[in-house]
């Protein structure tokens, strides 16, 4: 097991005079559940275990909102669902248009930027006639606000360090039962790497 200053995903808690930080499903507090569309996700450079079995933290890739920073997760249920209408359920472009609008996207995000401009350029469902409107992909934005021009979207996804709670123990619990289990007058290997967050722009 090492140590490494890594970027940890965490949770605002937004009762009022509580504020806690957490990283769990609810705040341990106030027992506030966590709610995407309430509560904010950040990160925080920490030290944190790893290569340890079961994992502490896991990787992981999140979108971070190009309006307020909100970390949120882009699934591809998010995506076949905005190329429907969101009244009678039809798909709003037809096939050829959708593979000429996805044809240069590989990731998920970047089907979700480009279906985001072309959602930009339909006014009404040719089904039913219903208009179109445009909502952030960011779950913290009220949807009945317009978004603004990428919806939220970031050009590329961040790498987060998620808490796996496989196991109870803190971080502090277990590294004091390392330390005691050290044999007398050795080194404990301790390597630390610094994590750069990933800006890069590659699109
Ligand atoms: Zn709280
Ligand atoms: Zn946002
Ligand atoms: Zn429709």
């Amino acid at each position: 097991m090492r140590l490494r200053l890594a970027p940890v995903e965490y949770k605002t808690c937004t009762t009022a005079g509580c504020e806690m930080k957490y990283e769990g499903a609810q705040c341990p507090k106030c027992r506030q559940a966590f709610t995407p569309q309430q509560v904010v996700k950040a990160l925080h450079d920490r030290l944190i275990l790893v290569d340890v079995d079961p994992p502490l933290y896991e990787q992981t890739q999140r979108c971070r909102c190009t309006e307020c920073k909100n970390l949120f997760d882009l699934s591809e249920h998010d995506v076949i669902a905005r190329a429907q209408c969101a009244a009678c359920g039809k798909p709003l472009f037809q096939r050829a248009q959708l593979q000429k609008i996805w044809q240069e996207a590989e990731t998920l995000l970047q089907r979700a930027r480009k279906l985001d401009r072309a959602l930009r350029q339909v006014a009404a469902c040719p089904h039913c006639a219903q208009s179109v409107t445009v909502k952030s992909w960011c779950p913290l934005h009220d949807p009945s606000t317009p978004p603004g021009p990428t919806g939220g979207l970031p050009q590329n996804l961040t790498v987060v360090w998620v808490r796996t709670f496989h196991t109870a123990e803190s971080l502090e619990e277990l590294q004091q039962r390392e330390w005691l289990e050290d044999e007398p007058g050795l080194e404990p290997e301790t390597e630390i790497e610094t994590e750069a967050e990933s800006e890069r722009d590659d699109a």
